[in-house]
């Protein structure tokens, strides 16, 4: 058999993790992940553990992004049925629209996700339209569907458990240039032989990279100790294009998350208070049960948050180039689809690996 190559993922967000888990899957290779923000971590530069989150696919049908979102669904639909010490579970997840958003920022972004007929319909099990009798005021239709929703405090955590089974080192590490990577030394002293480029956000300042095309959707949240339920989104708000409205409740006490807002090219990491108030009162409105019908006093919350979330122009970057003579596969830039991505990029770029490396060639 051929010896193990070297391979340094950098990022322990969801991507990193994910990428690591399944290059480990293999065999092939000895794998670092080394990253400046770990799981159990909170910070404005580590989107993966301010998200939801959960699998409410938005990609536009025929696309890669639609492949990745479908290919995503079968492994965490494993993970909701059989592996429950992961903190993924199964929730009703309902869709509304209402007319007058037409055109807005928030509904041409979610055009798939509102329409009647969405490419994941034959993907996730019992999609429905609702009747008209079962709409609640102002929504002009729905769709319901089983969806899982992820307890990222849980989730990370538990990649990287499944990761340290299979050998894989972790290490702290902060790169201002992308080819230091590879001289970690953590090898037995020996270079990589490539880098997974799992940086997100910072992938707009990462040296060798400077992806400038990557852009933050500051994304705001709170999370309370009521619960909903089950899983909704709305087509829009009347509080400007920026905001949004959702609410969805972790597995295992994680709490239920009100969102929120889409605020392209801000990176302010604080909390505003007046949205935190029309977040609540969006979230109560569109769900009544969260407080039995009382008002947002009743909203007993835990935190409040603010992520961003790595948006790309372009979508994902899942390529490999070399860098200084250095191979590199990237795979960053997953906006808001991080989870519901995950597993469909992630395969996407093991795939890359072997092929730079010629590994499976030579097993
Ligand atoms: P990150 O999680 O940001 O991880 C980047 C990693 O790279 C970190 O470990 C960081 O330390 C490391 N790093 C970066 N630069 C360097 C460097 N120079 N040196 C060393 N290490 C470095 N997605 C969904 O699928 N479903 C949802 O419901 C959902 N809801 C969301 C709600 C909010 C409020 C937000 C903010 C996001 C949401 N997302 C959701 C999107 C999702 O969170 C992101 O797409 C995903 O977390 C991105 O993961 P990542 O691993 O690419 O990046």
């Amino acid at each position: 058999m051929a010896q193990k190559k070297n391979v340094v993922v950098i990022g322990a967000g969801v991507a990193g993790l994910t990428t690591a888990l399944l290059l480990s899957k293999t065999g092939r290779y000895n794998i670092v992940v080394a990253a400046k923000h770990m799981p159990g971590d909170y910070d404005i530069e580590y989107a993966s553990p301010w998200a939801g989150a959960n699998y409410m696919p938005v990609s536009v049908r025929g696309t890669k992004a639609a492949e990745w979102d479908k290919n995503t669904w079968g492994p965490l639909e494993d993970l909701a049925q059989n592996h429950l010490e992961a903190g993924v579970h199964f929730q009703d997840c309902e869709i509304h629209s209402r007319s007058k958003d037409a055109g807005s920022a928030t509904a041409t972004w979610f055009a798939e996700l509102l329409s009647p007929s969405p490419w994941f319909k034959d993907v996730v099990p019992q999609f429905r339209v609702l009747p008209k009798s079962e709409l609640g005021p102002g929504i002009d239709s729905a769709t319901v569907f089983t969806s899982v929703c992820i307890n990222t405090a849980i989730y990370l955590p538990w990649l990287v458990s499944q990761c340290l089974k299979n050998g894989v080192i972790f290490k702290r590490a902060v790169f201002k240039h992308i080819s230091e990577a590879a001289t970690l030394g953590v090898h037995q002293s020996k270079k990589a032989d490539l880098v997974v480029n799992c940086t997100g956000l910072m992938a707009s300042k990462l040296g060798g990279v400077e992806d400038k095309t990557v852009i933050p959707a500051r994304g705001q949240i709170v999370v309370v100790r009521n619960e909903a339920g089950k899983m909704m989104d709305i087509s829009g708000t009347d509080d400007g294009d920026e905001e949004a409205c959702y609410i969805m409740t972790r597995a295992a006490g994680g709490g239920t998350i009100l969102g929120g807002s889409y605020q392209l090219g801000n990176w302010d990491s604080q909390v505003d208070p007046n949205m935190a108030v029309r977040i609540m009162k969006r979230a109560v409105q569109l769900c009544p049960t969260l407080t039995g019908g009382k008002d947002i006093e009743h909203l007993d919350v835990v935190r409040h948050g603010v992520g961003l979330r790595p948006v790309r122009q372009g979508g994902t970057r899942i390529e490999k180039e070399r860098i200084n003579g250095l191979w590199v596969v990237h795979n960053y830039g997953a906006g808001g689809a991080g989870y519901q991505s995950s597993y469909g990029c992630a395969q996407a770029a093991v795939t890359l690996v072997d092929e730079a490396l010629e590994t499976r060639a030579k097993l």
